[in-house]
């Protein structure tokens, strides 16, 4: 089986209840869920390289040590992930397995990494996969204008029919880095929501963290991402070769 690879990096992970932590993040290609604010737009489009999941534990060997692999994109459940979950494991059955995903697809296989985190785009109006929700190991939601409690309250009783209490709730202020009115507006919800938490984006904190990090996590337009994409088919087609291991 084949991924497409957006790109890959040891860093720390910026965001959620594990931020601070080692990590090498797998960034997959392609997402068709379109947010406004969405600062990976660089794999919304064709891009990434074409990659047999039985040569991603290379890819990741290339890196220092870490604690955790971040499968991060994009959206990396539009793949069927039960190979890439399962390879993983087998070759670094001491690191733990992190997925980021809005939750607008469902797990396609029966394969769970350690930890889920769901981030839902409630700007878009989709209803997250059941089988998302019940893997959530925490819920981040990104906070702007849009943002209301009742989209948390609305995934609380979702899940309360499916029989599970609300994980940990993390609001992340938007921007990058964070506006300081959407962190005000985030410290404002917090007043009237104590057991939810801050979600930093130490990313966009620190100038050293951002230099670790991939070259596909930053703030463009759709229309330099599609010019991006563009750009990048031409090169393909320009020198054919075999598609790229790392
Ligand atoms: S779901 Fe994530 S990757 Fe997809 S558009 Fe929204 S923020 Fe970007």
């Amino acid at each position: 089986m084949h991924l497409q690879l957006n790109e890959h990096f040891w860093s720390i992970q910026g965001e959620g209840a594990h931020a601070g932590r080692t990590a090498v993040f797998l960034r997959l290609q392609g997402c068709p869920v379109g947010c406004s604010w969405c600062d990976s737009k660089l794999t919304w489009y064709a891009g990434g390289e074409r990659v047999a999941v039985e040569a991603i534990p290379e890819i990741v060997s290339v890196y220092p040590e870490s604690e955790l692999i971040v499968i991060t994109g994009g959206e990396p459940l539009i793949y069927d992930l039960d190979p890439l979950l399962e390879t993983l494991r087998r070759h670094f059955p001491q690191r733990s397995l992190h997925l980021e995903t809005s939750g607008a697809f469902p797990y396609k296989g029966v394969e769970r990494p350690n930890w889920t985190t769901l981030s839902p785009k409630y700007p878009v109006d989709f209803d997250v996969a059941p089988n998302v929700l019940l893997a959530a190991s925490e819920l981040k939601y990104v906070v702007d204008e849009h943002f209301t409690p009742e989209i948390v309250q609305r995934h609380e009783q979702e899940l309360a029919a499916l029989g599970r209490p609300l994980p940990p709730v993390c609001l992340m202020p938007e921007g990058c880095p964070p506006l300081a009115e959407t962190v005000e507006r985030t410290m404002q919800l917090l007043r009237r929501h104590p057991t939810w938490r801050f979600g930093p984006r130490l990313q966009y904190s620190h100038t050293a963290i951002a230099e670790g990090e991939g070259r596909n996590n930053q703030q463009v337009t759709s229309e330099d991402a599609r010019a991006a994409a563009h750009r990048h088919r031409h090169e393909r087609e320009a020198s054919p070769r075999e598609p790229a291991r790392h």
